[in-house]
């Protein structure tokens, strides 16, 4: 399996800050893993764990390459909502730290976020701004809550917030979170769908240059697409997903989307067998990305490669001996494994879940999904564009909707696009037959 994206090395522009945030997250989320369990208490929600790095280090963090200062926020919760998302913890810092690889994709879209893909492209550490940052510390309650009552949630997976500042630097927030790609298959058509559809659509000239770019709603509508899935999945889907804008509608979010990485059975992974074919992720989805001679291939580690990763997570911990903190985990290293976890209802079809037919048996693809971009208030900048936009179009088709009318309108949408094969012939006849 071969990915594609820029290499963060000592060259690299954000090579600091990139070494910076590992080594925070290394030590401070060692740290907490270390402790013996205990329920979440209402004052985990407000702690802040600070760390300061230096050459030197001190007898409680360990010296590192560059001067920095590390906020952890809320460590115990996340600790938890790891734990409710069955990461094993030896394997979570195993993934992000074990070797100092991460790779950046793309640069800012229109938010101005980067995104850093974990080296075996697990987990995905995006850049936030500071009102995005401030807000999900106000609903991480709200958020704990419902992934402990929704085990199934489709909304973005947070394992942790965290905070780096340099010296004379500005403060940089971000979050760790899952990539909702699978790392064993290929991801052969991407679509990033809100339920609006005013500036939805990727120009399908592009798509040349860039096959592998992220589609949108009007892309979606103009192939007639559906989202394929039987009497049971569509119910089960649907209800998970009402249950999650619910909490968003609460919670006043919008500008979310549910991202939908489509793997066709039928192509297989085929594209890949030589190493040849890349998967260009493109955040944002309008800067074409092509893939040019100085981005790093990575491969998704082998069985071979997972055995060395536990030797050298064993090393890790043992390098780590004279800080107290303890073994990250209680597991052996050599268990350590990759792959998906298949607890997880959306994740039981080879990480995602497959398409099926009315009576549901499965069909030739397998969706990997999920609602993403959800730390955005309806806030004063919202409501201006709003009303911009407003004074110009039909008020119900822009994107900057308030939250309840956000919601409907994306439930509506996906509701509307959820159905079989068998369902969608029946529906294309009627509508043939009026
Ligand atoms: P904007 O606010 O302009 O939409 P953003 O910087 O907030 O941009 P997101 O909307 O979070 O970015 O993500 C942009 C793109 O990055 C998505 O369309 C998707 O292609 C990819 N992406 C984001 N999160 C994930 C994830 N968890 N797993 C896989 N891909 C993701
Ligand atoms: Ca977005
Ligand atoms: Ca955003």
């Amino acid at each position: 399996r071969v990915l594609v994206g820029t290499k963060v090395d000592e060259t690299h522009a954000n090579w600091v800050t990139a070494y910076n945030m590992l080594t925070g997250i290394r030590v401070s989320v060692s740290r907490t893993n270390a402790k013996l369990d205990r329920d979440v208490t209402l004052a985990d929600f407000d702690v802040k764990q600070k760390s300061t790095f230096d050459i030197a280090g001190n007898e409680l963090v360990p010296s590192a390459k560059y001067d920095f200062k590390f906020k952890d926020y809320a460590p115990w919760v996340f600790r938890n909502l790891r734990s409710l998302f069955r990461l094993d913890p030896a394997d979570y810092l195993m993934s992000l730290t074990g070797k100092y690889i991460l790779s950046e994709l793309g640069s800012p879209g229109k938010s101005g976020s980067f995104f850093y893909f974990s080296r075996d492209y697990k987990y995905i550490i995006k850049t936030i701004h500071h009102a995005e940052h401030k807000f999900l510390r106000k609903i991480l309650k709200d958020y704990y809550n419902h992934v402990k009552a929704n085990p199934n949630t489709l909304l973005s997976q947070f394992y942790g917030l965290h905070r780096v500042k340099m010296p004379y630097g500005k403060k940089i927030h971000f979050v760790v979170m899952n990539n909702l790609f699978p790392p064993h298959r290929d991801i052969h058509q991407t679509f990033d769908l809100k339920g609006s559809t005013v500036g939805r659509d990727y120009k399908e000239d592009d798509l040349e240059k860039n096959p592998r770019a992220t589609l949108k709603d009007l892309n979606w509508l103009r192939r007639k697409r559906k989202l394929e899935l039987g009497i049971q999945k569509k119910q089960m889907f649907l209800e998970q997903l009402q249950k999650d804008v619910k909490l968003l509608q609460r919670l006043g979010i919008m500008d979310y989307s549910l991202l939908i990485g489509i793997h066709d059975l039928r192509r297989g992974n085929e594209e890949n067998l030589r190493g040849k074919t890349l998967r260009v992720f493109n955040p944002g989805g309008d800067i074409p990305e092509e893939a040019d001679p100085n981005q790093v291939l990575m491969r998704t580690p082998s069985k071979l490669e997972n055995q060395r990763k536990a030797r050298e997570l064993r090393q890790m911990i043992q390098a780590e001996r004279p800080v107290p903190m303890g073994e990250t985990s209680s597991r052996m290293p050599d268990e350590l494994e990759e792959g998906p976890r298949p607890d997880i209802l959306f994740h039981q079809d080879d990480g995602g879940f497959q398409a099926t037919h009315e009576d549901n048996s499965p069909a030739d693809e397998i969706y990997y999904l999920g609602v993403i971009d959800c730390l955005t208030h309806y806030g004063i900048i919202k409501k201006l564009e709003n009303f911009w936009k407003g004074l110009s179009g039909d008020r119900t088709q822009i994107s900057a909707l308030p939250p309840q009318e956000y919601g409907d309108r994306f439930l509506n949408f996906i509701s509307g696009i959820t159905m079989s094969q068998e369902e969608a012939v029946r529906e294309a006849q009627e509508r043939d037959a009026a």
